[in-house]
């Protein structure tokens, strides 16, 4: 019974919180072409990185601002590669909300595409181009919600900051960097959303929104294995290649330890009432010590992606040894790509590493470079969090919000660690798409656009506008 009347109480209290949603009636059906338009506009133009010239992206943003009524300002540490800040100012009764979506995209090689990268291409309900799904839709995705904030009057208790930024691949110097070292106050806010979560469907149905609440780490180590140089017509016993070959070999079974924490714990848990009997066990028992091995070799073998957010993981991506066919190198170089979690201590991570490798003529360098910083991950009890959760009942009603955490890096690290609770959301994609970010002939479903625009306005009006 008690059970009863709580469920019944709580379902009032939901509609009671829905209908307490302050209701600007936007017409989709001329939003969302107007918004598939506009995104294609934005993929036009290329913004690979490097160079990026993400300025003509920023640019382009701000005519379209302007001539919604809507300021904007351009920040640049180089004249080329500019980011764009817009705001809609509140009432100052709750701290500000950034949105962001960064406008350069990772390079091609064209000769994988049957299409031109920056020509959008329609095909099967698809659209083909670079940045389709990283990160043109989640850009697209902010300036529509400025565009709809702005021409419905939308009476917000908090500003909300449209960030359009640049370098998010690999240059964060000229982007989220030079904006938290020197433009703080122009994007300082208590919640931010960006790219980093998706929305999962199977079979056309989405199955789950996830959420993405903390990332890993990327923190690359290189190891350099020295010897002496040679003729290479007499083998000497101290070879450089040879040993970083051993080394690897050492490195290669080994695996850092399994772990949960706060957000893949949540993430299981939901993960496993949407699954299978026999996914959910597994999802389920993951700190069973007694179940934990083969679920870690069927994560290994069948899902890549849950093994990978479970550990701090190592792979070799680039070696450098040698120059001539007749010449022992004296020294043999390979860049492990380190993807931390979040609450790594390194330290004993790259000495675990030394005594797994155990040849003190093999050297573990970590990396010098700035790299994201580690920050706690974002709450999972916050007004922001619920009103994603809100906006995915709405919009997606069989599925649930997953708050994930992503293997890749994001922008995001830097708000996490300047205090910001920051969340990524994504566009609907099947579980099956091979087209995703930085891959060949790059897509997104056409419809997955004005879809994510709608997410995003209700999640916004949710957590901003004045009831
Ligand atoms: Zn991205």
């Amino acid at each position: 019974m008690g059970t009863f009347h709580c469920k019944v109480l709580f379902t009032l209290l939901s509609a009671a919180t829905l209908l307490a949603q302050p209701h600007y009636p936007v017409d989709w059906k001329t939003v969302a072409p107007e918004a598939v338009a506009r995104f294609t506009e934005l993929l036009r133009i290329d913004t690979s990185n490097p160079p990026g010239n993400e300025t003509k992206a920023a640019t382009w943003l701000k005519q379209v601002l302007e001539k919604e009524g809507i300021p904007s300002k351009l920040f640049a540490l180089e004249p080329d590669r500019a980011n764009l800040v817009a705001r809609l100012k509140g009432n100052g009764s709750k701290r500000p909300l950034l949105v962001m979506g960064h406008t350069d995209v990772v390079g091609v090689q064209k000769e994988k595409w049957s299409f031109d990268p920056f020509t959008p291409t329609r095909k099967d309900g698809f659209i083909y181009a670079r940045g389709a799904v990283d990160d043109k839709d989640n850009a697209t995705a902010g300036l529509m919600l400025m565009i709809l904030l702005k021409r419905m009057n939308v009476k917000l208790d908090r500003d909300v900051i449209f960030l359009a930024e640049a370098g998010e691949e690999s240059t964060t110097r000229v982007g989220i960097d030079f904006l938290v070292d020197q433009h703080w106050s122009e994007i300082e806010a208590e919640y931010a959303l960006a790219e980093g979560g998706a929305t999962i469907a199977r079979n056309g149905n989405v199955r789950y929104v996830g959420i993405s609440a903390t990332e890993k780490i990327p923190r690359p180590v290189r190891l350099v294995a020295r010897g002496h140089a040679g003729h290479g017509s007499r083998p000497n016993p101290d070879k450089a290649v040879l040993c970083l070959v051993s080394a690897w070999a050492d490195v290669r079974p080994w695996h850092a330890p399994m772990r949960l924490n706060d957000i893949t714990r949540a993430y299981f848990e939901r993960l496993a009432t949407i699954s299978t009997p026999e996914e959910a066990q597994r999802y389920n028992h993951i700190n069973d010590p007694a179940a934990a091995p083969a679920i870690e070799k069927y994560f290994a073998q069948h899902e890549p992606g849950h093994s990978a957010i479970l550990r701090t993981t190592v792979v070799p991506t680039i070696l450098k040894a040698g120059f001539r066919t007749n010449v022992i190198p004296s020294e043999a170089e390979a860049t492990l790509d380190v993807r931390a979690l979040p609450d790594e201590n390194l330290d004993r991570f790259y000495s675990e590493l030394r005594h797994v490798i155990g040849d003190e003529k093999v050297e573990v360098v970590p990396s010098k470079n700035r790299g994201r910083p580690v920050s706690r991950p974002s709450r999972l009890d916050t007004a922001m969090f619920r009103a994603l959760e809100q906006a995915q009942r709405r919009l997606f009603p069989g599925a649930i919000t997953l708050p994930s955490m992503t293997s890749g890096a994001t922008d995001m690290a830097q708000l996490r660690a300047q205090g910001v609770d920051a969340y990524g959301f994504g566009p609907i994609v099947d579980e099956r798409d091979g087209h995703g970010a930085h891959s060949d002939e790059e897509r997104i479903a056409e419809t997955s656009i004005p879809k994510l625009v709608e997410f995003l306005w209700y999640t916004v009006l949710e957590v901003a506008a004045t009831r």
